[in-house]
């Protein structure tokens, strides 16, 4: 016997068809033990911020309301899937309740609390929904309250795990169950401060609980579940030519999520790579796919890999007296960065200046960056690029990548190329009109 984790996405789960495929791959694993790690529904997540917003907005009444949707959402899809509603209903009634009863006595100041309390709900209903169908589909499965397991800090909306406790809890709580049931169900994305509330690791983060979870459970593989057939070259929404890489180093896999690719959550490797357990990233479309095996050993060579994000801002920040922009002037605004929990995409500096790439963080932020940098510094931001990396570049990619864009900033490292670029000449005409 065999203990084996596997990460369903929202996308793998979004409706009554994808559960049932769910169990269809469970089929050819009927010999092992596993702990399947869940995310929300579809686009739940996404939904369930704007229940959070309504709540700080409007109050409890349209938070309810707006929850009932989501739960008729969630019951519609049990329906086809011929689950008995009863009891998911009383299920989800429960989990709504106590949520209201904990976020009540929360100062609304206090948000990132609130939001970790409302919208933990898609990975906690999407979960026992998958419970209840394998459960009647008589497999031996058991739902696991990841809250109790998963233990964080309080830094809401992006909780840091305490490895330690969640070892022990792992040891004490999840490994015995495994005597009396086949198929674990778990939510990824959550976990629990130690005074109970409940924390979010950041979003896609269910990747991440799938890693601690293997981590901790001490398994030889973790596999994620994707709608592609792998690791590919570049996003096939982007480009034609795309191809799957059948292995792929921990290092280079580290290195593609750390420059933006989403394949895998950045958090997910660091773990793995700590035990030597193997990452298979395989397609739930098609599951007896090789997939993407990610190990301590990948490719001898790998061809160009492209990364590209959107909705990117260049900043440059240089010192208001012309000082030069020395080493306090860097901590400082590392500080500033770090306080205002802004991820830097690329970064050069220069005698007076110092350029920095951040997905742009929306107005409010932004606002809050540029009046605490702006103390010091004088500031200059330019919107709505694009950051492209390519790792194994070559001259006649980077001609065609950049065709008709304008590069506002480039790095060259050995095996790495950074571009900021704008889509093309009209729009900065345009964008000058508006000035
Ligand atoms: N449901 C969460 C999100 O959409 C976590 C995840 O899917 O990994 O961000
Ligand atoms: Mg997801």
């Amino acid at each position: 016997m065999e203990v084996k984790v596997f990460k369903f996405g929202g996308a793998s789960v979004k409706d009554a068809a994808h559960i049932y495929n769910v169990a269809g791959i469970l089929k050819n694993y009927k010999n092992d033990k596993i702990c399947i790690v869940v995310s929300a529904m579809g686009k739940s997540t996404n939904a369930l911020e704007q229940v959070f917003y309504a709540y700080i907005k409007e109050g409890l009444d349209v938070f309810k309301e707006m929850m009932l949707d989501i739960i008729d959402f969630h019951l519609a899809e049990a329906e086809k899937l011929h689950i008995p509603l009863d009891m998911l209903h009383v299920d989800y009634d429960a989990l709504v309740n106590q949520c209201i009863k904990t976020i009540e006595p929360i100062d609304k100041a206090n948000k990132g609390a609130i939001y970790d309390q409302i919208v933990s709900l898609g990975e906690l209903m999407s979960s026992k929904l998958l419970t209840v169908y394998l459960q009647q589909k008589g497999k031996r499965a058991h739902w696991l309250d990841v809250r109790n397991v998963i233990v964080t800090d309080k830094r809401y909306q992006e909780a840091r795990v305490d490895f330690l406790v969640t070892q022990e809890n792992v040891n004490d709580k999840v490994s015995p169950l495994f005597e009396e049931t086949d198929v674990l169900v778990t939510q990824g994305f959550i976990g629990a401060e130690p005074d109970g509330l409940t924390t979010t690791l950041g979003r896609e983060g269910s990747d991440y609980s799938a890693a601690i979870l293997a981590f901790c459970l001490n398994v030889e593989a973790l596999t994620i579940w994707k709608d592609v057939p792998g690791v590919l070259t570049a996003d096939p929404r982007r480009f034609e030519n795309v191809e799957k890489l059948d292995r792929m180093s921990y290092n280079e896999a580290i290195e593609m999520t750390y420059y933006g690719a989403q394949v895998i959550h950045p958090k997910t490797i660091r773990p793995l790579q700590n035990k030597g357990i193997k990452l298979h990233v395989k397609s739930f479309i098609d599951p007896d796919g090789e997939g993407t095996v990610i190990a301590h050993d990948g490719l001898l060579n790998y061809p160009p890999l492209v990364v590209i994000q959107d909705n990117m801002l260049l900043m440059h920040i240089s010192s208001k007296d012309f000082s030069f922009i020395a080493e306090n002037h860097l901590s400082q605004i590392f500080k500033v960065l770090n306080e205002n929990r802004i991820k830097l995409g690329t970064m050069r500096n220069s005698a007076i200046s110092f350029t920095i790439c951040v997905k742009d963080p929306g107005k409010e932020k932004l606002n809050k960056l540029i009046e605490d940098l702006g103390e010091i510094f004088t500031l200059d931001v330019y919107h709505n690029l694009q950051l492209m990396t390519v790792r194994y570049f070559n001259k006649n990619l980077i001609e065609s990548l950049t065709k008709n864009k304008v590069v506002l900033f480039e790095e060259r490292m050995k095996y790495t190329i950074q571009l900021v670029v704008r889509p093309s000449l009209e729009l900065i005409e345009k964008t000058e009109e508006e000035k």
